[in-house]
């Protein structure tokens, strides 16, 4: 028997008693809450205790605690732990290195094995698309209707369509992810257009899947699992060294999961992949032969899922990119590394949580004066777009893939 056949007999011995054993990974996130102090610095700057009171969320440490609480008590906190956004600010405050946001996981993944009915209805959506299509977003019915609404985005954007790729022993993947697979086109298009002006050996995947990251945030482990197995064999199969990502989610959970389990394959984003293998020298020289576009004054977000759980350095590169860029004005907004409200896939049952949430970033990217909202990552960009928007700003949005994209010359 191997280990996780070892593992699958335990639990379901312990099914009738609703309890799953904790996997050999979960205990050091378990463990880290017996370090608690107690200092409340994570409640000071928990994004959600901010927006919405202790009332309705009590904040991550009161999470830690009920950890401490025996298996069959953990539905207690179904009210709060669907409310995280999974932002990763607590844990990096906490100075005892507490991991609320795996320590929400694991919660989550309880809930969801012994009471789904406590599951908030709107992620057993998500589930049904992930366990039909292997996407987290419905794919689209008719590919003629997928390829036209693609073109249209890319001539609004005026960027040029490149053909996809599809080779059998590239070294590096280009994984868009589902939401620039199936909703953000003009992303994956985007992150084509500068692989290819650059001449990099790239192939995509001919069966796109999910990371399986929306499945752990459902406390689905069995499927966040088989999908990142499937995702494995994909890649692995292709004997890639690399897989570039446009996402923040995508990065940091493909970041985690092959690490984890050991696929021998680096992810990186593809701001981290033009800084560190393109060469920022080189963007330069290709972006001062494009001057076609008018100057525009930016502010920038910075995504959790880069900033706080895979590297800052990575919006370091973004803005060293901004900066070289010619016409482009940066202003810092004093929310730039603030959630936007847009993770943990709160809004598909809590949309005024998630509103309340990214209020703060939208009065700091309105007070700098910015004609344009930058930040790398399609779901913080259709989140911001649309909040903005709904507060009639006159801010518009970019991915900083597309923005980057627009600033490279045709391709000859
Ligand atoms: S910041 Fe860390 S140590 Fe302080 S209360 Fe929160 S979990 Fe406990
Ligand atoms: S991960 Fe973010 S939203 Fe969740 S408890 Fe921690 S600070 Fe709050």
């Amino acid at each position: 028997m191997n280990e996780d056949e070892a593992y699958d007999y335990v639990k379901s011995t312990l099914k009738k008693e609703r309890i799953t054993p904790y996997r050999q990974e979960e205990l050091e996130y378990v463990k880290s809450v017996e370090n608690c102090i107690n200092c409340g610095l994570c409640i000071n700057h928990c994004p959600v205790v901010a927006a919405v009171g202790v009332n309705r969320f009590s904040g991550p440490r009161s999470i830690a605690v009920e950890l401490s609480r025996s298996p069959p008590e953990f539905w207690s906190t179904a009210d709060i732990v669907y409310l995280c956004t999974g932002c990763g600010t607590c844990r990096e405050v906490c100075p005892k290195n507490v991991n609320i946001p795996e320590v929400v996981n694991i919660i989550r993944s309880r809930i969801f094995d012994h009471r789904p009915d406590l599951v908030p209805k709107g992620l057993f959506m998500v589930r049904e698309i992930l366990t039909k299509h292997d996407l987290a977003f419905e794919p689209w019915e008719d590919k003629d209707e997928k390829t036209e609404s693609r073109n249209m985005r890319l001539e609004r954007l005026r960027i040029p369509f490149v053909p996809d790729k599809f080779l059998e022993n590239a070294e590096i993947i280009f994984y868009p992810g589902c939401q620039a697979e199936e909703r953000a086109q003009e992303v994956r298009e985007a992150a084509k257009i500068i692989l290819d002006y650059f001449d990099i050996e790239y192939t995509l995947l001919e069966d796109m899947s999910c990371c399986g990251l929306p499945a752990r945030l459902i406390g689905d482990e069995e499927t966040a699992r088989s999908l990142g197995m499937q995702l494995k064999e994909k890649v692995t199969k292709l004997g890639a060294k690399k897989v570039v990502t446009t996402c923040a989610g995508c990065t940091s959970n493909l970041s985690e999961i092959s690490y984890n389990y050991d696929w021998g394959v680096e992810t990186v984003h593809i701001l981290e992949f033009i800084a560190e293998d393109i060469g920022l020298e080189r963007l330069k020289e290709a972006t001062h032969r494009s001057n076609e576009l008018a100057d525009v004054h930016v502010t920038v977000h910075d995504p959790c899922h880069l900033i706080k759980h895979t590297s800052r350095q990575i919006m370091e590169h973004a803005l060293n990119i901004l900066r070289l860029l010619d016409g482009v004005r940066v202003t810092e907004s004093e929310a730039y590394d603030s959630c936007c409200g847009g993770g943990g896939l709160v809004s598909y049952h809590a949309n005024d949580v998630a509103t309340a949430v990214v209020k703060e970033n939208l009065e700091a990217i309105e007070k700098t004066g910015a004609d344009r909202l930058v930040t790398p990552c399609p779901l913080c960009t259709a989140q911001l777009e649309t909040n903005l928007y709904k507060i009639g700003s006159s801010v518009e949005v970019d991915d900083l893939t597309v923005f980057i994209a627009q600033r490279l010359p045709m391709k000859r």
